[in-house]
């Protein structure tokens, strides 16, 4: 079985970490804040100090940090995992990133002495899915890496798709964040108007996301608004990095994406309203601000 490591114990991070332990591979990880290592190491992961000495110790090294400068950082930074690389090294970013600034790193490991593989492989399914290894990985890269890091990412996951060259996961991943944005503007929406017509709005939650208006939002965000817990599975400002990336790719390929300009705009009031660390779906305090409705079952 390959020796796995993981770099950035966050919060889909750490539930990953665990699964890949569960599932019977040996793990070491690293996290910049030491603490937060700890529950992995009661996990039975062993805890090193950098992420040049997890590319060392193991086969096939996952990052899980927070945007394209950090993946540079703890890639090729100083005692980064180039710095540890050895033959048969294998780096997974499963980070969401920049897809130009993904295909430059697969160069800069293949120009490394000595040098490494890579595949970017970006997940959904949020925090649920990543505790429950349930995660949808889009996978970026030459097929041999793709089969060698199969068993790992069946440990994390359970839909897997190897979508094109270095560079094509975290493309997709960025089409993917478009749909969760406006899904989650959509059930905002809907719920405020819920309100305002005075119906029960458990009842229209329950019924909606059992027909066409379903989404993964209206399953998992709806119940979390309804209650008033915005605490974050996905925070609002990394949704932003996410969206911010997707409109830079739309503005260098002339795309018009009208519907994402839109909610980007949305979730900028809502960080200047003190949201940023919120959950992505408090996207519907925008939405009630907006009327001056609030759709909440208390
Ligand atoms: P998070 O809880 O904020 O964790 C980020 C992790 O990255 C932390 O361990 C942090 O270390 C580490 N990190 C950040 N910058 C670093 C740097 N320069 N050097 C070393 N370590 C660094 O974020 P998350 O929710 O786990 O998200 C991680 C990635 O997954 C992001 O790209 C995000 O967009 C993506 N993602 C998240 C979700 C979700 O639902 N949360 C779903 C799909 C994809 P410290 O502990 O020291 O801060």
């Amino acid at each position: 079985m390959e020796r796995v490591g993981f770099v950035g114990l966050g919060i889909m991070g750490t539930p990953m970490a665990r699964n890949a332990l569960r599932a019977g591979f040996s793990v070491t990880v690293t996290n910049r804040t030491a603490d937060r290592a700890k529950p992995l190491a009661e996990a039975g992961a062993t805890v090193v100090a950098s992420p040049r000495e997890v590319a060392e110790r193991t086969d096939i090294v996952v990052t899980m940090v927070t945007n394209t400068p950090d993946v540079e950082a703890v890639t090729f930074g100083p005692n980064g995992i180039a710095a540890g690389a050895h033959e048969g090294l294998l780096a997974v970013d499963m980070s969401t990133i920049s897809p130009a600034a993904t295909r430059e790193f697969a160069r800069r490991a293949a120009a490394n002495r000595p040098p490494f593989d890579t595949l970017d492989a970006p997940v959904s399914g949020g925090e649920v899915g990543a505790i429950e290894a349930r995660l949808a990985i889009m996978v970026g890269g030459e097929a041999k890496d793709v089969a060698r890091a199969m068993p790992l990412f069946e440990a994390l996951g359970k839909t897997i798709v190897h979508i094109g060259d270095h560079g094509a996961g975290q493309a997709c991943k960025l089409a993917n964040q478009i749909a969760v944005a406006i899904n989650n503007l959509g059930v905002s929406e809907a719920l405020v108007f819920a309100k305002a017509q005075g119906i029960d709005l458990e009842r229209t939650r329950q019924v909606i996301a059992g027909g066409a208006g379903s989404s993964w939002a209206m399953q998992n965000y709806a119940p979390k608004m309804l209650a008033g817990d915005f605490r974050p599975g996905f925070m609002v400002d990394l949704q932003q990095k996410d969206l911010r990336l997707v409109l830079e790719g739309a503005y260098a390929g002339h795309v018009s994406l009208p519907g994402t300009s839109l909610v980007h705009a949305l979730y900028t009031a809502l960080q200047q309203d003190g949201g940023g660390r919120e959950g992505n779906h408090a996207l519907l305090r925008v939405i009630e601000r907006l009327s001056g409705i609030e759709a909440r079952l208390r």
